[in-house]
């Protein structure tokens, strides 16, 4: 059976990587999205199971022992993995998966399952990137700047990346993500049985 899709976003915290996956999401009903464990405090409003597995630190590790991580990263002092059977099990039932995660666990991805659709979100300048984070008004300030500090290295890593899609309207990145979905399933390598009803 052909198997799914691994798309994997990421990009620097505030370019709009949480937005425009909801939106995709609501768009594409077929994407099924990975939901991270991770070892942060939930946000208000943030759900169980949702939009994260909240875990003890003690549990979180014994995870990595049991090799239960497609990857797992530290990211601003927690740590956040992604659950390896869920993702597994999908695509092998040719189902198409979204992962939204930290560049260094994207490139762990990359190194594992070269296959992925790796996607880098840029937003449209520093400044920008500054802005939504404090309208965001999720973090500290002391978190915000190391976000921003952080920022600007990680941008650097977008040339390891298949695509760079600019979020500047969020409509329009994600429609972009849409036709980089729509070129990558017609991609040669991807039909190995395309001429078999001919
Ligand atoms: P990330 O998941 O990359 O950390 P978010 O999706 O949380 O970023 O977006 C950060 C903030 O910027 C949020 O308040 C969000 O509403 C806002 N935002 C996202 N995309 C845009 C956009 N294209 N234009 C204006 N604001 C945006
Ligand atoms: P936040 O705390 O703002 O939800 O997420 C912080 C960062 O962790 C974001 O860059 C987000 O993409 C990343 N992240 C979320 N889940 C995972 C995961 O499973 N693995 C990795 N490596 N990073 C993740």
């Amino acid at each position: 059976m052909k198997k799914g899709l691994l798309l994997v976003i990421s990009g620097p915290s505030g370019a709009g990587k949480g937005t425009i996956c909801k939106s995709l999401l609501e768009q594409n009903s077929n994407i099924n999205l990975s939901v991270s464990a991770t070892t942060r405090e939930p946000r208000p409003g943030e759900v169980e199971g949702v939009n994260y597995y909240f875990l003890e630190k003690e549990k979180f590790k014994s995870m990595i022992v049991e090799g239960e991580f497609l990857e797992h990263a530290e990211v601003y002092g927690n740590y956040y993995g992604t659950p390896k059977a869920k993702v597994m099990e999908k695509l092998n039932s040719g189902e198409d998966v979204l992962l939204e995660i930290d560049i260094q666990g994207a490139l762990k991805v990359k190194e594992i399952y070269p296959n992925g659709v790796f996607i880098f979100i840029l937003p449209p300048s520093m400044e920008e990137l500054k802005s939504r984070l404090e309208g965001r008004g999720t973090e500290t300030k002391e978190a915000m700047l190391r976000r921003m500090e952080s920022a600007y290295h990680e941008i650097e890593y977008v040339f390891k990346y298949d695509y760079a899609v600019l979020n500047d309207k969020v409509d329009l990145a994600v429609k972009t993500i849409e036709s980089i979905i729509e070129a990558e399933k017609a991609r040669v390598h991807r039909q190995e049985n395309i001429l078999e009803e001919f």
